[in-house]
């Protein structure tokens, strides 16, 4: 059993939990290719026999804890990755790289994996090409019962509890998969705050911790782990006062949640009095209604990829107006905005809707690129989101706009489906605004032409940061470069607003930095004055913006972007904070 032992890395969605550990191995590992001495071969044969043993013994363990519908969903996974770990292909074949080949069992091991891979790679038949996948993590599996010396059975486990994810990151597919099955926290060796996978753990709730580089070592499937993600920080095998501080907190957070439940029907107001909006984000139908029990004036995002990212065929036009249409219905009057497909080659189910593999995803075709290319499932989308808008107010939103002739394309395509879908005598809005998204550099230099080509815009500071700095956002090596309060990025961001200002046109902030409670002087002062955020920051976010003045703040705007450096904002931040 696991002593105490404290872990550390960074809150990527905020939240306390307690439960159980799964440890998903990742399919890589370091691989030791130093030849063996012939009398090292027995050894090393004994060290790959016992990682298997211990390789079993965990997935026997896993099998005992499973509960209900569990049972048969994760035991058929279960079921395959023993059967590969008893494969005497598989056995034989390391043995013998070991025996003759003198090589170490990781290399051996690796070696078996690439020529087993390239087996099931060649085979004609789909599923079990994707059985790949398990072979990949029965590996993975064995790699790491190596790292801890073979031995460390996994203990078997009696409680219910609910389990905490370890991995090394984790697709918002995956993620979404788990939410539904006893899913209650996450830790993860690597990722980003702005990445998908983070935005969907805190649309969902699910406390996760980010950069926590020692937990795939430290823990083992079944350890007790109390995450605490406000801190970002995991214990593992917590004692008696971590379980009091967890109560604790909770209590907190029932007392905070009931002193800003009772804003939920208030209007935003800054304290000078200016109106202030503030729209939910959603991946997830379900944050629908959630967005609707806070109050959120409208949902400024709604992500459609949740749609495309199970396995299979795209989703057809019922199925996207269904899942539109009852957003629009949860809302109840108020306004939903739908954006068009954003899925880059680094997505699962990508590869389905013709995309990929490439390079350099996030600079490949995904967003308007891809609908433009792809226009006859963007007309099924199209279509989908303007039968929605028959049953409340809908706006179409544009990701990934760099030029205006995107936009202008766009819109020609709108108009084509609503022919369409009136010939067919389907009711459509009247009125359906259509936006483009504002977060690509040169989308900034030409917001002016690009607003006075559509209705509203929308500002993605994820996705502007990242082109802005040249800095992936789901790279942690790359976390201190992207960085939101670059110099750069707020005079970006004054541009756009400068640039609705004068074409009149609405504007509203969409990415994560609207959900940070403690950036709205900074953002107010930029003169933003609508945000979309998940459903989650909209109270708190309301109870801040009561006690600031827009008019105050909005003076002090133009020092703000004389800053010439990172220190230079967070000092003239802290003074906008200080009043
Ligand atoms: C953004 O880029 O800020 C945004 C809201 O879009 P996404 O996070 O889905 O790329
Ligand atoms: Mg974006």
């Amino acid at each position: 059993m696991n002593l105490r032992v404290q872990l550390e890395g960074a809150g990527g969605a905020r939240g306390i939990a307690v439960g159980r550990a799964r440890v998903l191995y990742p399919t890589r590992f370091e691989v030791d290719r130093e030849p063996l001495a012939p009398d090292e071969v027995d050894a090393e044969v004994a060290r790959f026999l016992h990682a298997l043993d211990s390789a079993r013994e965990e997935l026997a363990a896993l099998r005992r804890r499973l509960r209900g519908s569990l049972t048969r969903e994760i035991g058929d996974f279960i079921e395959a990755h023993a059967l590969i770990l008893d494969d005497p292909e598989f056995i034989d074949g390391v043995t013998d790289r070991i025996r003759s080949g003198l090589q170490r069992a990781s290399a051996a091991l690796d070696a078996q994996r690439t020529a087993l891979a390239a087996a099931f790679d060649a085979i004609d038949d789909p599923y079990l090409r994707s059985r790949r996948e398990d072979l990949e993590q029965v590996v993975a599996r064995v790699f790491a019962a190596f790292r801890r010396g073979g031995g460390a059975m996994p203990r078997p486990d009696a409680g219910a509890a609910g389990t905490v994810l370890v991995c090394e990151s984790l697709s918002p597919a995956d993620l979404d998969w788990w939410h539904e099955h006893g899913l209650v926290a996450i830790v993860a060796t690597q990722g980003s705050v702005y990445s998908h996978s983070a935005i969907l753990a805190r649309g969902l709730r699910v406390p996760m911790v980010i950069g926590c580089g020692a937990a795939l070592d430290a823990v083992r499937d079944g350890d007790t782990l109390l995450v605490d993600a406000d801190a970002g920080r995991v214990t593992v095998s917590p004692d008696a006062i971590d379980l009091r501080r967890l109560r604790e907190h909770q209590r907190a957070a029932s007392r905070q949640e009931r002193r800003r439940a009772q804003l939920k029907s208030q209007a935003t107001r800054t304290r000078d009095g200016a109106t202030i909006g503030l729209h939910a984000n959603a991946e997830q139908t379900e944050q629908i209604a959630r967005a609707r029990r806070v109050g959120a004036d409208g949902i400024g995002l709604f992500r459609t990829e949740f749609l495309y990212l199970k396995p299979g065929e795209a989703p057809g036009e019922d199925e996207q107006f269904k899942a539109y249409r009852d957003a629009v219905m949860a809302m109840a009057g108020k306004p939903v905005t739908l954006r068009t497909l954003d899925l880059g080659a680094d997505k699962p189910g990508a590869g389905a809707l013709g995309v990929g593999p490439e390079p350099n995803p996030a600079l490949g075709l995904r967003g308007v690129r891809w609908s433009l290319a792809r226009r006859s499932h963007f007309m099924v989308q199209l279509r989908a989101m303007l039968r929605a808008s028959a049953y409340g107010p809908v706006r179409i939103l544009v990701p990934m706009v760099t030029a205006v002739e995107e936009i202008v394309q766009v819109s020609d395509l709108v108009a084509g489906a609503r022919r369409q879908l009136q010939r067919e005598g389907l009711a459509v809005a009247e009125q359906v605004p259509l936006g483009a998204m504002i977060e690509v550099p040169a989308a900034v230099v030409v917001a002016s032409e690009i607003a006075h080509a559509c209705d509203f815009l929308a500002l993605g500071s994820n996705d502007l940061v990242q082109y802005t700095l040249a800095a992936d956002r789901n790279n942690a090596a790359v976390a201190s470069t992207y960085d939101p309060l670059h110099p750069a990025v707020l005079r970006l961001i004054a541009l756009t607003v400068e640039s609705a200002r004068r074409a009149r046109r609405p504007l509203t902030l969409c990415g994560e930095l609207a959900g940070s409670a403690d950036l709205l002087p900074l953002l107010l002062a930029l003169g933003l004055d609508a945000f979309s955020m998940h459903p989650g920051a909209i109270l708190e976010a309301r109870e801040r913006l009561l006690g600031l003045s827009r008019k105050a703040l909005r003076a002090r705007g133009r020092r703000l972007l004389e800053a010439a450096s990172r220190d230079e904002v967070l000092e003239r931040v802290r003074g906008l904070a200080e009043g």
